[in-house]
């Protein structure tokens, strides 16, 4: 179908109701999940040629999550969709309310490269849940996993009600024109301000799952030993290439030191002394990507690591030192397997430059200490994140995942994907039965007491 009709096509296979059944929701739900069983094999070898990732990695971060989402929907869905009954206010005697949970309509769903199935079908799993017509636009970089996604979707569900459209920048642009009732984007926050721009046209609401510079935080008291461990595992999966990873550390000075001896002990047990051979270790997506990273490097102080093979597009796990602020390494979203470490001896300054720079998607904190808890958490705004690990915030289906300011709006998983993909429709019922006549005019005879 041509992409000047789909939305056009969609929209009145919508208005046919057939997705408006919660039974019709998770029959497809179902067969979404069953459909991504019999392609596991498929969906490993796939993420392996766009990556280079291992099969537990790919289970763990693209298979699973999207799996834990279609099941909450279909545990959750009934409650989620049943109406809402709320209370009237007396002055309108005698009438009933409840809120509705309409689904949107038709969908359009932008996803990146760095988790190319997940970052696809979780948002999608809430748009069936929500009872939409979906069209996914995946990435063109992952084209191995995205042309994967077109073929299990294509082949298995109506394009009336879910399609895919692969391509790349005009494609999402023309899409975006045929006026969905919602754009869902997950991406970068330049190309974020775009898509804001081109669905403002057409009064498209968006929800933005945009990037940015998340800060990892260490302070004196932290417990170093699973800070190194747990650091360098957030930072390093997918090598580096995670939208929450984090992305520099900042860490108290009197145990620096400590620190990146033990973050080098860590990288040695987990990657190996050759990590560029690693069947463990992720490449890097492009030799675009892959030049940007190398590009990063120069003029740093590299701590350990900094080789790369141009062959394999791989760059080993490399620790940057005391990066100057406003370096091309500390200005720019890093996206890659380069951390800096950086040193600092008061929180409250680290706090305060914290606070004057663009409000990152993820924010940890490593530390012992209740007081720099409160402080360090209540002070800063970011989307999520944790206190003394990284990433695991994402997995918790009960807490919605977005970001704030330059790194996102909007927000979804579990309860938050429904909502996202449903408008809360309130709808007042009155009685036929009587009418009380006070609010009609003519006003003149009637006297309000103040
Ligand atoms: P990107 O913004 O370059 O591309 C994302 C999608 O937008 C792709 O499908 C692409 O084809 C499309 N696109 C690119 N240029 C476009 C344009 N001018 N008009 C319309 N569509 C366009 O992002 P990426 O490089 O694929 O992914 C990396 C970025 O995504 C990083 O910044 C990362 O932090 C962010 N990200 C955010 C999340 C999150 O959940 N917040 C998750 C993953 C990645």
């Amino acid at each position: 179908m041509s992409i000047e009709t789909i939305a056009k096509k969609q929209r009145n296979y919508f208005y046919q109701g057939e997705t408006l059944s919660v039974d019709f929701r998770k029959k497809q739900l179902m067969k979404l999940k069953k459909t991504l069983i019999a392609h596991q094999d498929d969906i490993v070898e796939a993420v392996h040629k766009d990556f280079g990732k291992s099969s537990f990695e790919t289970y763990v971060t693209e298979i699973q999550v999207v799996y834990d989402e279609i099941n909450y929907m279909l545990k959750n869905l009934k409650k989620l969709a049943k109406p809402q009954k709320v209370r009237t206010p007396l002055l309108h005697f005698y009438s009933k309310s409840k809120i509705m949970h309409d689904p949107l309509g038709t969908v359009l769903i932008i996803s990146p490269w760095n988790y190319p199935l997940a970052l696809a079908l979780t948002p999608l799993a809430g748009a069936i849940a929500a009872g939409n017509c979906a069209v996914i636009k995946p990435s063109e970089v992952s084209s191995h996993t995205s042309a994967l996604i077109s073929k299990i979707i294509t082949e298995n569900f109506d394009e009336q009600y879910l399609t895919v459209y692969e391509g790349e920048a005009d494609t999402t642009q023309t899409l975006l024109k045929q006026g969905f009732d919602h754009c869902f984007f997950t991406g970068s926050t330049e190309v974020g301000k775009k898509i804001m721009q081109t669905a403002s046209k057409t009064l498209t609401p968006v929800t933005l799952e945009l990037g940015g510079k998340s800060p990892c935080v260490v302070t004196e008291d932290a417990d170093i030993v699973k800070a190194a461990c747990r650091i360098v595992w957030g930072k390093f999966v997918n090598a580096g290439q995670t939208c929450i990873a984090p992305d520099f550390v900042l860490v108290h000075e009197s145990v620096k030191h400590r620190l990146i001896l033990l973050i080098q002990e860590v990288l040695r047990r987990f990657y190996g002394e050759q990590p560029l051979e690693n069947d463990d270790y992720a490449r890097i997506i492009t030799e675009k990507h892959f030049d940007r990273l190398v590009g990063l490097m120069d003029n740093e102080s590299i701590l350990h690591g900094g080789e790369y093979s141009r062959d394999t597009l791989s760059i080993a796990p490399t620790l940057v030192d005391d990066p100057d602020w406003d370096s091309q390494i500390m200005t720019e979203e890093i996206f890659g397997p380069l951390l800096p470490i950086i040193g600092y001896d008061s929180i409250v300054d680290t706090v305060h430059t914290l606070q004057d720079r663009p409000k990152p998607l993820a924010f940890y904190l490593f530390t012992e200490s209740e007081v720099y808890k409160e402080f360090v958490m209540g002070s800063l705004s970011f989307g999520g994140g944790c206190i003394n690990d990284t990433l695991i915030h994402f997995a918790n289906l009960n807490m919605p995942f977005g970001g704030v300011g330059h790194s996102g709006m909007g927000n979804y998983h579990g309860k938050y994907s429904f909502d996202t993909f449903t408008h809360s429709k309130s709808v007042t019922e009155k009685t036929t039965l009587f009418d009380i006549p006070l609010r009609y005019p003519p006003y003149s005879s009637k006297v309000l007491d103040w």
